[in-house]
């Protein structure tokens, strides 16, 4: 029965991750129909180069713009649908963070200060490295675009009860009950049209489940908002720290 479930659920959002992307792509490249239809006018006799050129080059930019969603939509839901393709390997949480850091700075810019704190002791999981990469550059994109005014985005690395124990905080906006219930929905989003695809947070709960772990959030409006990961320990690599 359980199984049965699981499967069911699955095509539920597999039909709705359908929907979603046709829905998604049909605006794209509704779009792109839309600025290519200024290409008329190269065969209308009065076009003149002085005033149609510059009108040209924004409708080319509107091209360019959309088809970069689409590229944008179509990577994560290739990290979505592509479990399968996953090449778990085992590294260490800490190490991995530390060299996002400067990514990290670079997305938050200024405006929002950046901490990480991690353990001395090895935090060794087994997972796709690429895509805990994705995920963790997800998780500081959502929280970037949650503190508008900047503020602290800072991530604590621990070991809990023999798992490695991930918390992402921010101190921004936060999210109702209503957002939080949904959060984890493919194509759920709150962001305006072409900003968010809403896979950010679908994607994190499939690898975390795919490593055997799991994952959760805290947040109230106005409060700021806290992921929890929690994934196996691996076996500590060979060459651990001595003593
Ligand atoms: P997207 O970022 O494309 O909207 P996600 O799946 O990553 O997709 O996030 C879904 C929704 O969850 C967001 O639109 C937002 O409403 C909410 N959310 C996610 N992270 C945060 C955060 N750190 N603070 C406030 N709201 C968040």
């Amino acid at each position: 029965v359980q199984a049965r479930l699981l499967h069911l659920q699955r095509i539920e959002s597999v039909g709705q991750l359908a929907s979603g992307v046709s829905h998604d792509f049909n605006n794209i490249l509704g779009a792109i129909i839309g600025y290519t239809a200024q290409r008329h006018r190269l065969h209308e006799l009065d076009y003149d180069p002085a005033t149609d050129a510059p009108a040209m080059a924004q409708a080319l930019e509107g091209v360019e713009l959309a088809a970069q969603r689409g590229v944008a939509i179509s990577r994560k839901l290739l990290s979505f649908s592509r479990r399968e393709l996953a090449v778990p390997s085992d590294f260490d949480v800490a190490a991995a963070l530390s060299e996002l850091q400067p990514m990290l700075r670079q997305l938050f810019g200024s405006s929002v200060a950046v901490e990480l704190s991690t353990p001395a002791l090895p935090c060794v999981v087994h997972l796709d490295r690429a895509q805990f990469d994705l995920v963790m550059l997800n998780f500081a994109a959502n929280a970037r675009d949650a503190m508008p005014d900047g503020g602290t985005f800072s991530i604590q690395v621990g070991l809990e009860e023999g798992q490695v124990a991930l918390r992402l905080s921010d101190t921004g906006v936060g999210m109702s009950a209503e957002v939080m219930r949904q959060a984890f929905e493919p194509f759920f989003t709150t962001k305006p049209a072409g900003q968010g695809t809403g896979l950010g947070l679908a994607v994190a709960q499939e690898l975390t489940q795919q490593g055997g772990g799991s994952l959760w959030v805290d947040s109230a409006p106005g409060q700021g908002t806290r992921f929890t990961l929690r994934l196996p320990q691996a076996a500590a690599p060979l060459t651990g720290p001595a003593g």
